[in-house]
């Protein structure tokens, strides 16, 4: 069991600065997933606490130990990634066996029978212990590296994408069986993904990473209902977060740039003076289709996209176009007149500027 405080680390790969001051923390046996888009810092954050890469400012604590220069073989923590090479002339079992084996953990062979057997059975690989790692499927595979890191029962686990490029299918199986994996380990663990839904199955809280720097740093439901900048709201959802700019106005409301639609109460008046250019955002789920002449936005069917088990319809009104999330039966087609409703309390308003979140909800 292990704490870790990363406090302002900044990292550059000559004139790219890949770390801007990073901060969070993970409590004892916490799962914190760093979530962001690719070239984000996510891995070289993962690597600075794994101590493959050293930070140029800040500190890393384990443990209130500062761990920021210290070699990766002191720090006792097990960084598991996706392609962990699997060596192709052992077993399954002498895989699994082989980091314990090591000089540096020589762990006896009764612990080492009695870890392999608690591992294999929670990957569901017990049963090809015999194989060798060419008489495995990509899945199986997958779930040997994972569980070499497992056996090795350190104080802190970092999974780099461990299932990222999996198939569709079998991430989706992975998905499930980590969280189950997850509610079996006891270990702090920091987690790096670039997929959002992974990020919310598994974390207990969540980092959201964007260019360098934590655009958040909270639990997984603030992340999606309480989104700290427009990046966090376009990252957590789908269909994404829509984006309109427009101003402040009297008598509390926002009108679009475009004069396609005015919101009265809206909530913005109490934090930013009239005329502030400011830009809402609205998640597609969050708005709805209504009878003529009962929501704010009057505009004309762009779009019907059929998804199964409901449609994506798209209105235009000026120059905005709105993306509704509507049930099976609404019956719409390109051209025809529609109205769209904006509920007050799934407004979100952020400054133009630093996209940053307007005011609390
Ligand atoms: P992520 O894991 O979120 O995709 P990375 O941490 O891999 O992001 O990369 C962050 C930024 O740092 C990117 O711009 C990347 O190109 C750069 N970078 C990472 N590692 C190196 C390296 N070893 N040399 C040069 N640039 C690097």
């Amino acid at each position: 069991m292990a704490t870790i405080t990363i406090d302002r680390i900044s990292k550059s790969f000559g004139s790219v600065q890949a770390l801007k001051g990073v901060s969070f923390d993970a409590k004892n046996g916490e799962f914190v997933v760093i979530v962001g888009p690719s070239g984000a810092g996510k891995s070289t954050t993962l690597n600075c606490i794994a101590g493959v890469e050293y930070p140029e400012m800040g500190t890393i604590l384990i443990d209130d130990q500062d761990v920021t220069l210290m070699p990766p073989q002191d720090r006792d923590v097990a960084m598991v990634f996706e392609n962990y090479a699997l060596y192709p002339q052992m077993s399954v079992r002498e895989n699994l066996a082989f980091p314990l084996r090591s000089p540096k953990y020589r762990v006896d062979e009764d612990e080492i029978t009695k870890r392999i057997e608690r591992v294999s059975g929670l990957l569901g690989i017990d049963v090809l212990l015999h194989r060798l790692p060419r008489q495995l499927s990509q899945g199986q595979r997958q779930r040997v590296s994972l569980g070499r890191a497992l056996v090795r029962d350190p104080k802190v686990y970092l999974f780099d994408e461990p299932i990222s490029h999996l198939d569709a299918k079998l991430r989706n199986a992975m998905r499930r069986e980590l969280k189950l994996i997850r509610a079996s380990l006891s270990q702090t663990t920091i987690y790096v993904t670039h997929d959002y839904l992974e990020a919310l199955s598994l974390a207990d809280r969540v980092v959201v990473l964007f260019k360098g720097e934590v655009l958040q740093f909270d639990q997984k439901e603030k992340i999606y209902n309480l989104p700290a900048a427009m990046e966090v709201g376009q990252l957590f959802g789908d269909p994404p977060m829509m984006f309109f700019e427009g101003k402040a106005d009297e008598n509390d409301s926002f009108v679009s740039n475009d004069r396609a639609f005015s919101l009265s109460n809206s909530g913005i008046s109490g934090e930013v003076p009239v005329g502030t250019e400011v830009v809402l955002g609205l998640r597609p789920t969050e708005v709805n289709l209504v009878p003529e002449g009962k929501g704010q936005v009057k505009g004309k069917v762009y779009s019907v996209q059929n998804q199964f088990d409901h449609q994506l319809i798209t209105i235009k009104a000026q120059n905005s176009l709105f993306d509704v999330v509507a049930a099976q039966d609404v019956s719409l087609s390109e051209g025809d007149k529609a109205w769209v409703n904006i509920p007050n309390e799934v407004c979100y308003f952020f400054n133009k500027e630093t996209h940053k979140v307007i005011g609390s909800k």
